[in-house]
């Protein structure tokens, strides 16, 4: 399909209860192409009361969702996946224009996404319990697992289908019933994929989704609701700090997938062909906006100048451009917001010492293309070291023993990923034991898999998407106790 097609067959509305509608005060949200800073088209802009409505929509669904054979809803699940795979060009190309990507890329974070999908619908057949005889023998004990009930997913718009996949996938799986409220930037990937959610047959009501420009007001008198039981949030830290507190207002079940500042380690004997591979993926995949994005990079002394200048070298030669063009390496950020904080980040640290080998600005031109940038020489106290930058912004700082590397990689509130690169395995395990995060990239510069239990620790959150771990989100466990 054209850009014109794909914008066009999009629905514009809100989901709920299985009908598409205009929201209740009739508002409407625009949504803007990152490259060139035009509107893409309007979609529902939801209030509290279409707020209201989703809730009480998903749970009218939930008892019968719980108890629809789990077969079934996986092969809901699956149809899906099929349909997704069928489409996933003019999903890619309607991802691109909203959230500025290469189209490559837009195709992998389909594919990625479509996993949970594929993953989960081969979970749904397997919650099982247990059965077990008490250690005096006086009882038996039986555990079974049961949906949570009603969820509010709130997503990002940094991979606008995957982030959300992830969660719907095993609710869906789970028999539970959900309200997804997509960022502001990037709705129209999710309001696509709840149209195929529903094509592949998923009842009314067990998906719904809503689109606003007022996420705190609208989604906030949902945590009053006693039929609201779980809340799943992926985006920044500091967002996500004031939903997990106002969950515990009614003792939410809470996932919370943050903020990053993952370090890249480069051993001085690593493979460093590999780790500049690494460190081009780690660094650039989704234009650097990334929660896995590997935010500095700590290189053993004797090989940091050279890492240095291959990183700078690829970095340089990459294309920029809008994402749909076919040479386009890497696209722009997503608003002029989020280019002037990473430009914030790079001009402290110069201010600071660093030296810059490539990069250092934005591009000037329509749209909110930022240079792909290496610095050097990042004094320890510069901002870029300690906040997540989420653009192409590559600072490297050099250490002398491991104990160094592993110290500094540690020194941050945040604890998602962090990647390391060496030959020596007692060194890999060793390492990888002590660095505080929920996920390490070892020789390699990308985690996310749908068969892994993604997650972070420290500020980054709690809870686990995708892998065995994913489904437990959304199951409770009873106990049930019986006399043998
Ligand atoms: P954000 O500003 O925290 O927003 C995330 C979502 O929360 C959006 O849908 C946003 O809606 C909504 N929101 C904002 N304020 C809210 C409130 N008071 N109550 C309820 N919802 C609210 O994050 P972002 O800038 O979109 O995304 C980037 C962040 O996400 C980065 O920090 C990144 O590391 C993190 N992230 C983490 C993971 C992970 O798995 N750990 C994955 C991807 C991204 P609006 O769009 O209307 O503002």
């Amino acid at each position: 399909m054209s850009e014109a097609e794909v914008l066009a067959a999009v629905p514009k509305g809100l989901l709920i209860g299985g009908e598409w509608r205009p929201a209740a005060s009739g508002a409407r949200l625009a949504v803007e192409d990152p490259a060139t800073g035009e509107t893409l088209c309007e979609v529902a802009d939801g209030s509290a009361d279409d707020a209201a409505a989703a809730l009480a929509a998903a749970a009218a669904a939930q008892v019968a969702w719980a108890v629809h054979p789990p077969r079934e809803r996986g092969e809901i699940l699956r149809r899906a996946f099929e349909l997704i795979a069928a489409r996933t060009d003019d999903l890619a190309l309607l991802m691109t224009l909203e959230m500025g990507k290469s189209l490559a890329e837009s195709r992998a974070e389909i594919t990625y996404a479509n996993e949970f999908l594929r993953w989960f619908s081969e979970e749904a057949v397997r919650l099982d319990g247990r059965y077990a005889t008490s250690p005096n023998g006086a009882n038996r004990l039986i555990t079974m697992r049961q949906a949570v009930g009603p969820c509010l997913l709130i997503t990002p718009w940094n991979f606008p289908l995957a982030m959300g996949a992830r969660k719907v996938g095993p609710a869906v799986a789970a028999g539970c019933t959900m309200v997804v409220k997509p960022a502001q930037q990037t709705p129209l990937s999710m309001l696509a994929f709840a149209a195929i959610m529903t094509e592949a047959g998923l009842p009314p009501g067990v998906l719904n989704i809503l689109t606003t420009s007022q996420a705190g007001k609208v989604t906030d008198p949902l945590f009053d609701d006693p039929r609201l039981r779980k809340v799943s949030f992926t985006g920044s830290t500091e967002i996500g700090r004031r939903i997990a507190a106002r969950a515990m207002d009614r003792v939410l079940r809470v996932s919370m997938e943050l903020g990053g500042n993952a370090p890249f380690l480069v051993f001085e004997d690593a493979d460093l062909d590999a780790a500049v591979e690494g460190a081009m993926l780690a660094k650039l995949r989704n234009v650097g906006e990334a929660c896995t994005a590997a935010n500095r990079f700590h290189v053993a002394a004797p090989l940091a100048d050279e890492f240095a200048s291959r990183l700078a070298e690829r970095m340089k030669a990459l294309r920029l451009g809008r994402g749909t063009e076919p040479d386009t390496d890497l696209g722009p950020l997503i608003d002029q917001t989020q280019r002037e904080k990473v430009h914030e980040l790079v001009a402290d640290a110069v201010g600071r010492g660093a030296k810059t080998l490539t990069g250092g600005g934005p591009l000037d031109g329509p749209g909110y293309f930022y240079r792909p940038t290496v610095l050097t020489d990042v004094p320890s106290d510069s901002r870029l070291l300690s906040e997540e930058v989420f653009g192409p912004v590559a600072p490297i700082v050099s250490f002398d023993s491991e104990d160094e590397a592993v110290e500094a990689a540690n020194k941050t509130e945040y604890g998602l990923v962090a990647y390391l690169f060496t030959r020596d395995l007692a060194r890999a395990l060793r390492v990888s034991e002590r660095l505080e995060t929920g996920m390490v990239g070892l020789n390699q510069g990308l985690v996310s898999n749908a068969a892994a239990p993604f997650g972070g620790i420290k500020q980054s959150g709690f809870g686990r998407e995708g892998g065995y771990e994913g489904i437990n989100e959304y199951l409770s466990t009873k106990y049930v106790a019986l006399p043998s």
